[in-house]
């Protein structure tokens, strides 16, 4: 059976609330360790899968890396303890983006209808990654815990494992934030914690200013990875209690919600088997787009994706029409679950 908590670093395992045991649908088609997008070898994430992105390990979880002895661990170790020698986007509150990186991934993403090219996607890559693997896994953060490019209970998975981001950022936050005020580094800017400019002492030319840097770690400069190894010490210690003292708040509201969501995933599954309904008027609009409608709405899609609905004949998986869409650089996870709304696909039994 998957549970929430197989999802999730073994860290956390003994102290968040009891929704963590529960069962959850196993996301079979967005299969990380053979990933979707790199079966298409002129898709623009060949190289990088989704992980254009800069894991930002709050200080807890870093140290819990710098102290694990596994073999396929060491990697990781090694490239953390390159990126603190490197003083970037280096704070007593954890690995952060550095400047020059916010800068780079903010220019690419505001280009004018294009989607980032594939060198883009590799200058923006994660310091983790290592031909197709992720070296810190163990202790990666929320959004390497939570992201799947397609999750089989479409809309409603999506929903769920947001929530569930949400919940680790907030717990990433105040764990971070208690192991260094604890560890005498605290700061009075802690609610930067996304923006985190004041966390940084690196600037766009990725100088150092070594001024800031000092000031930041407040006397543990040149002691950092056993700082981060401390914070990670006082983190596994934490008891049930002790976690709910330091989220400081009522949160049961919270763990309601994510239960609530988790329940709608459960019964939202998508059926393996799904079939065109031939019912469904198909009207040519302008711009490559096409209106699908039924008795119970209507949906704009367009042309490339059309052509997919069709191999939806009962006899092909959901997995394999996902792999053939993504093998043409088309995704349908964003349309899935409003084609099934809509009737326009219909599970195989009801046709
Ligand atoms: S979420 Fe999707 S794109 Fe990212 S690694 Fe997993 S299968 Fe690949
Ligand atoms: S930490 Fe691992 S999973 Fe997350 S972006 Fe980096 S390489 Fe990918």
């Amino acid at each position: 059976m998957h549970q929430i908590k197989n999802k999730i670093p073994a860290l956390y395992h003994h102290f968040l609330p009891s929704f963590i045991h529960e069962p959850v649908p196993k996301e079979s088609i967005a299969t990380c360790n053979n990933c979707i997008v790199q079966k298409n070898i002129n898709n623009y994430f060949v190289n990088t899968k989704c992980c254009v992105y800069y894991a930002q390990l709050p200080n807890y979880l870093l140290g819990g890396l710098l102290m694990d002895e596994r073999p396929s661990l060491q990697e990781g170790r090694a490239r953390a303890i390159a990126l603190i020698a490197a003083k970037k986007g280096i704070s007593p509150y954890g690995l952060r983006k550095p400047a020059w990186y916010r800068k780079f991934e903010k220019a690419t993403k505001f280009k004018e209808n294009s989607p980032k090219t594939q060198k883009e996607n590799e200058t923006l890559l994660c310091p983790f990654y290592d031909n197709g693997n992720c070296t810190t896994w163990a202790y990666r953060e929320h959004c390497c815990s939570t992201h799947f490019c397609f999750s089989v209970g479409g809309d409603d998975g999506q929903k769920f494992w947001k929530k569930l981001d949400k919940y680790l950022i907030r717990t990433e936050k105040k764990l971070a934030q208690y192991a260094a005020k604890t560890l005498g580094c605290s700061h009075p800017f802690v609610d930067e914690w996304q923006g985190n400019k004041a966390l940084r002492a690196d600037d766009q030319n990725q100088i150092i200013n070594e001024e800031k840097y000092k000031s930041l770690w407040a006397g543990w400069q040149g002691s950092e990875i056993e700082f981060y190894k401390a914070a990670y010490q006082l983190i596994e210690t934490l008891t049930p209690e002790k976690y709910l003292e330091i989220m400081g708040e009522d949160i049961s509201e919270k763990n309601r919600e994510i239960t609530r969501l988790l329940d709608t995933f459960q019964n939202s599954v998508i059926p393996q088997y799904l079939v065109w309904n031939k019912e469904t008027e198909v009207t040519k609009l302008n711009n490559n787009e096409i209106l699908l409608s039924t008795s119970k709405g209507a949906y704009k899609i367009n042309m490339q994706k059309l052509i997919f609905l069709h191999t939806f004949d009962g006899k092909k998986t959901l997995m394999q029409v996902v792999h053939l869409s993504i093998k043409m650089n088309r995704t349908l996870a964003k349309d899935i679950s409003s084609l099934i709304r809509l009737k326009i696909l219909i599970p195989m039994h009801n046709n």
